[in-house]
């Protein structure tokens, strides 16, 4: 496994390495940090360790995958208890006060300066990684897409989810349909915008970074008993690393003559991917 990148700053972590391939992932949950200032939230251990805390496994995925692409994958450390960098700043669950039944007392009645603190000191820097990522990539004409990988807890509400994984999309379904299928080509129950929809408030980093730029994009959620241990994680993280090159070379094969903001499946791209799903077929 990769380890974190020297560059890692205090609120996101930087692992794998761009070696020419289309791919940018992105983990917006797979922290659990709280920094120190704000101790334990009030919250006990256990509940922090909870999928309210961290979307649990995804780290694990993240990491072996941008290993195996190769890929960059930036990391969002803190917890989403602290602030959740999948939503806009100022969004009623940004910051939350109760999360699946459990209060979070440190997140009881903040002060503007505090809230614009969080976002100044986590949620911003993070999304500013991303963008500086992505701007490098477009400014050098390089066929870019972006994944955000989440998990999901196997339980709400008492009520049991049947999806081993989900693959949510918007504005822009041409790539998810294509990895629907190949996920679903494998066996797997596949949810489509299950167990949750890609809208423009409930999510923001797609929005942000896939939609209003044009740039192709993938937000996948897996099951989280599935990735608990590391035997799940590597597994699902081999899955995607021969899936999203196939996924990528379809979509080229299908939408590539057309300009998406500024970024082609121009034919370096569709050869790099074609041959990095050779590479782990
Ligand atoms: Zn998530």
């Amino acid at each position: 496994m990769t380890g974190r990148n020297a560059e890692a700053a205090s609120s996101f972590a930087v692992y794998g390495t761009d070696q020419g391939g289309p791919f940018v992932l992105v983990s917006d949950h797979a922290g659990r940090a709280v920094p120190p200032d704000l101790g334990d939230l009030g919250v006990s251990a256990a509940d922090r360790a909870r999928h309210i805390g961290w979307d649990i496994g995804i780290d694990g995925v993240g990491r072996h995958l941008a290993a195996l692409l190769p890929a960059v994958l930036i990391e969002q450390v803190y917890s989403r208890l602290v602030i959740d960098c999948n939503r806009a700043p100022g969004h009623p669950t940004s910051i939350v006060t109760v999360s699946d039944g459990t209060p979070v007392p440190a997140n009881e009645g903040l002060t503007p300066e505090q809230i614009a603190r969080r976002h100044e000191s986590i949620l911003h820097p993070y999304h500013a990684r991303i963008t500086q990522e992505l701007d490098a990539r477009l400014q050098a004409g390089r066929p870019t897409v972006v994944v955000a990988l989440h998990s999901f807890t196997p339980e709400m509400r008492g009520v049991k989810r049947p999806w081993h994984a989900g693959i949510l999309h918007n504005h822009d379904s041409r790539l998810a349909h294509i990895m629907l299928d190949l996920l679903r080509a494998e066996g797997l129950t596949v949810g489509d915008n299950e167990p949750y929809a890609l809208t423009d408030t409930s999510d923001y980093t797609i929005p942000l970074h896939g939609e209003k730029r044009q740039i192709p994009h993938l937000e996948i959620e897996i099951r989280q008993d599935l990735i608990a241990g590391e035997e799940g994680q590597k597994a699902w993280a081999e899955r995607l690393a021969r899936l999203l090159p196939e996924a990528w070379a379809l979509f080229c094969a299908t939408h590539g003559s057309g300009q998406t903001g500024g970024n082609s499946c121009n034919a370096a791209g569709a050869e790099a991917a074609h041959t990095q799903g050779q590479a782990h077929g």
